[in-house]
């Protein structure tokens, strides 16, 4: 079993077409990406913390990829052949907070942002992935990886040309449309068929 102990975590903000739409946002020539702190990760089953310095803390459902080997520099193509875990993430948000700072650190920095697991699943085609998002049982995220605007190698890609990405490294592959606010006794889940389910109450 992989245990999730990143040296970073990486996200990626707008890849899928119809979220960026949702919030008024344009698509972005290439990924944004932002870093969440170690120290927001959160185990399947533990409670998500509504900040008192938010009053609006959004689920993000999405798909984790988990870095298994040291990777630097390297082409979209190379990328295809990292080997790679998948794992279930919830990209917590505190979205008057992403609105308010203009950058992201803050909005997505909190203890407890950034649940994820249960497993981490090896051997998996990138291509065929599927994530959903449920709250408190009702389903209301879905998408596909090939609804991303930039495939998973692309992205490991785009951002070892930024920093080393090393074993165990996570990155969070961005949300589809349909983000949930979050309320005291609600339920979280992010399922990816073949990976599990990661369920998380909010307190
Ligand atoms: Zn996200």
């Amino acid at each position: 079993m992989i245990a999730l102990n990143p040296s970073k975590i990486i996200g990626v903000g707008r890849n899928y077409r119809a979220h960026a739409a949702e919030l008024g946002n344009p698509m972005p020539p290439e990924p944004i990406l932002f870093l969440k702190p170690p120290s927001s990760l959160l185990t399947d089953g533990e409670t998500i913390r509504l900040p008192a310095l938010s009053s609006r803390v959004e689920m993000e459902s999405e798909i984790g990829v988990v870095i298994l080997e040291r990777v630097r520099d390297i082409s979209p193509e190379a990328a295809e052949k990292v080997p790679l875990g998948i794992t279930c993430v919830n990209d917590v948000t505190a979205r008057d907070l992403q609105k308010a700072d203009g950058q992201w650190s803050r909005a997505k920095g909190f203890d407890t942002f950034c649940p994820a697991g249960p497993l981490v699943a090896v051997g998996l085609d990138w291509r065929e992935l599927e994530v959903i998002g449920r709250l408190n049982g009702a389903e209301v995220q879905r998408a596909r990886s090939s609804d991303m605007a930039f495939p998973i190698p692309f992205i490991i890609s785009h951002i070892s040309r930024v920093m080393t990405l090393m074993p165990g490294d996570l990155i969070a592959t961005g949300t589809p449309a349909g983000t949930a606010a979050l309320a005291t006794g609600d339920v979280v889940e992010v399922e990816i068929p073949g990976v599990g389910v990661l369920r998380n109450p909010v307190g």
